[in-house]
């Protein structure tokens, strides 16, 4: 990229997109003549009223949430609404369903044992987290009081492109962190839509979740005051005093996203740079492989492999010294893992094209 940064293919964090962080950068000192910097702020003073006011409103406006959710900003990550997701939603003895669709929905599943009986309807594990379900291939238990998915799979890159349809009183819950704001999602379909920011949207340190209001107040009663999300739409996010940079950095990738045209643009450039990646793996007649079933490739979290560890360690060299970095896959499946959240330009993409084109070149017998 220009002014010395590099190509940051990373997880989370994530790349930012620079205008932003040249933003934060002149605005860091002397925040907009307030003669403070947002970190020294009062999180109750009328400038930081200003800035989180104007992150929920542009948010609201982007993910065109309805007047019936309330949205969050609250702390702990997406790991810490895990636990809220239970205990909210449920009594001890009640059942939640979940999908487990791969390694993160896997941990929801995991905590949520703690708080109510969750019920595993369906799991791709012994297929190594390579597909999504049909809606033939799982039962939902009635009375269930949610449905939990993952609706992109960060570690295995499997993405849901629709959802399950829930019926009665039960609600479908959603961890968005890794495709937030990477699309148009109809909030209506769900009671709740979480995720950490930290991939496409901010610095870590905050998760938001989007709370439909008749689910409020129904906590189990040893929720602590902060996993109860009665108490952040009470004291709209201000309950205790929140990570206000984070929050403002928020607010400015939310202004950027708007200026983009909205999450219906952010989605076509995000399926146009994941179409030219998946081009090139299919393209390669097997030096690159992708082990997600085609319809349910994540447009965000790109893995692939090649024929041996030598070879892919060879590649993330060749790619660091050009300048593309954070490529190596998770430790539990290896490979390659090329994350391409909103503000990877596609520069960036083509860049690792081409070097997958040349490596090929050079590596095949
Ligand atoms: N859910 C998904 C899909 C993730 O990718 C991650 C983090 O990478 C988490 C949850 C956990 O998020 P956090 O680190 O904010 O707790």
């Amino acid at each position: 990229e220009a002014d010395g940064r590099v190509f940051n293919f990373a997880a989370g964090p994530a790349t930012l997109p620079a205008k932003v962080v040249k933003q934060a950068q002149e605005e860091l000192f002397n925040w907009r003549n307030s003669g403070m910097s947002v970190m020294e702020m009062s999180h109750r003073g009328k400038e930081f009223t200003s800035i989180i006011q104007k992150a929920e409103k542009d948010f609201r406006e982007l993910l065109k949430v309805p007047d019936n959710y309330e949205v969050l900003f609250m702390q702990g990550g997406a790991s810490t609404l895990f636990s809220c997701i239970p205990l909210n939603l449920c009594g001890p003895e009640d059942v939640g369903d979940y999908i487990v669709t791969g390694s993160w929905s896997d941990k929801a599943f995991k905590e949520a044992k703690k708080y109510c009986k969750p019920n595993l309807v369906w799991s791709g594990k012994s297929e190594k987290y390579t597909r999504l379900p049909a809606a033939s291939e799982y039962k939902l238990t009635p009375g269930a009081k949610f449905v939990h998915i993952c609706a992109n799979e960060t570690i295995q890159g499997v993405e849901f492109k629709d959802y399950p349809e829930v019926d009665g009183d039960t609600v479908l819950v959603a961890d968005v962190s890794s495709n937030f704001c990477s699309k148009p999602i109809d909030v209506s379909k769900f009671g709740i839509i979480y995720g950490g920011v930290q991939k496409n949207i901010g610095p870590a340190g905050v998760a938001i979740a989007i709370v439909r209001k008749d689910l409020l107040g129904k906590a189990q009663e040893q929720t602590p005051v902060m996993l109860d999300f009665k108490t952040h739409a009470d004291n709209n996010s201000l309950y205790n005093t929140p990570p206000c940079f984070t929050i403002y950095v928020c607010g400015l990738v939310f202004e950027d996203l708007l200026a983009q045209g909205g999450l219906e643009a952010v989605e076509k450039r995000n399926i146009e740079k994941a179409q030219l990646l998946y081009d090139a793996i299919d393209g390669s007649n097997g030096f690159y492989k992708c082990p997600v079933e085609k319809s349910v490739r994540s447009c965000m979290n790109v893995p692939f492999t090649m024929g041996t560890p030598e070879l892919e360690a060879a590649f993330l060299k060749e790619a660091a010294s050009q300048g593309m970095v954070q490529l190596k896959g998770h430790r539990s499946v290896g490979g390659v893992r090329a994350s391409i959240y909103n503000a990877m330009p596609k520069a960036g993409v083509e860049k690792l094209v081409s070097l997958m084109k040349s490596f090929q070149a050079k590596n095949s017998s």
